[in-house]
């Protein structure tokens, strides 16, 4: 089990300037997100949208605040753990005093910690499940995914791509030449994504590398301990057809779930968690709120608002790995080993 001075809960806007403010004062950190990219809302709700509250920043889209934010904290020592969610969080001294934390992900990589920063927003993204059908997990790495998380997956695979969006159409003309067939399935012939995409994508269906099935929806999973194929409902008859498959893939879009920070034993109110605003620690020894997930007399859920609330605590995340010690404090240009290591000369 690796042991770091924070494990932050979500690499959204917050978590990331949480490794910034953590590396000026020499600590290390883990990021860990259920998402396929750091970000957040800001890179998976609005990433083309302009933000214009970013103090001295007139004005950037969501995802060049999040590329500035991953700039800003080259220099500093962190590991970025993608598409995993932090499932458990356990207390591993026995009396809770000055308590370290063993943190555990979906996948069971385990990270020791005096310090976790829940910085969760609206909580964890999780992919829509297709409708009507029972237990579709159950066919996880045998044929379902809702993400693709290596290309290589689906190399030389008969592939169904369900949904109607950006992800679904970006996927299509991504994958198409690498796969041994290719059908798009969406309930209507009309997408939601970039319009150069989906003329991309209907240059593919005339070259016939792409099969367009619409109106089509899932009905039915065909497979025992793995998927052979599906059956699919025309969504205007009411007509049934079977299609053989190996590999599925639903983009229907994210859910956002508190889930599993429901089991951790810390007070929440309204799906949000109260903290004391002096450290912005939550009511458990060593476990911090920053960002949307908090709650506080006048919080706003703004991202400046969560950089000014994880700089304060990882003040108090300093001085529970030193007691005792004043928690150095300087600005960023008088700090030599920030400047070191972004290369500034003196
Ligand atoms: C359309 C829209 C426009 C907005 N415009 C602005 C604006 O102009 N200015 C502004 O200041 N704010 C704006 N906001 C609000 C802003 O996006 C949020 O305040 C900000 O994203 C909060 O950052 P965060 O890091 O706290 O959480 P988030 O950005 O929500 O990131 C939280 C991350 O934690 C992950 N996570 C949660 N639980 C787990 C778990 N158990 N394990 C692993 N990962 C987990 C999630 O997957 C997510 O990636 C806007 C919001 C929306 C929806």
């Amino acid at each position: 089990m690796k042991e770091v001075d924070i494990v932050v809960i979500g690499a959204g806007p917050v978590g990331l300037f949480t490794v910034f403010e953590a590396g000026l004062l020499g600590l290390n950190c883990v990021l860990i997100d259920n998402l396929d990219k750091p970000g957040g809302q800001c890179a998976e709700l609005y990433p083309d949208k302009p933000i214009y509250d970013i103090p001295g920043v007139p004005f950037q889209t969501a995802q060049e605040l999040v590329d500035a934010l991953i700039k800003q904290i080259e220099p500093f020592d962190y590991e970025l753990v993608l598409n995993e969610r932090v499932d458990e969080i356990k207390s591993i001294d026995a009396d809770d005093k000055n308590t370290s934390w063993e943190v555990t992900t979906s996948e069971k990589k385990s990270f020791k910690s005096k310090n976790i920063f829940i910085a969760a927003g609206a909580g964890a993204f999780e992919a829509r499940r297709p409708p009507n059908i029972n237990n579709p997990d159950k066919f996880i790495n045998s044929g379902v995914s809702y993400a693709v998380r290596s290309k290589d997956n689906f190399k030389n695979k008969d592939l169904i791509i369900f949904g109607g969006g950006d992800s679904a159409l970006d996927w299509s003309v991504e994958l198409a030449p690498i796969v041994k067939s290719l059908c798009l399935v969406h309930r209507r012939d009309a997408f939601r994504g970039a319009p150069h995409t989906e003329k991309k994508m209907r240059e593919l269906v005339a070259e016939a590398k792409i099969n367009l099935l619409t109106p089509y929806v899932i009905d039915k999973i065909i497979g025992n301990d793995e998927v052979t194929g599906v059956s699919l409902k025309n969504f205007d008859t009411g007509d049934i057809k079977e299609h053989e498959a190996n590999e599925l893939l639903f983009l229907f879009g994210l859910n956002k779930k508190l889930g599993p920070i429901l089991e951790w034993g810390i007070d929440l109110k309204d799906k949000k968690i109260p903290v004391n605003t002096s450290t912005y620690s939550t009511n458990r020894d060593g476990i911090f709120a920053v960002g949307d997930i908090n709650d506080y007399e006048g919080k706003l859920d703004l991202i400046l608002c969560g950089f000014h609330e994880t700089t304060i605590a990882v003040q108090e995340a300093y001085r529970r790995i030193n007691p005792g010690q004043r928690v150095p404090f300087g600005y960023t240009t008088s700090n030599s080993k920030l400047q070191a290591k972004l290369g500034v000369k003196s």
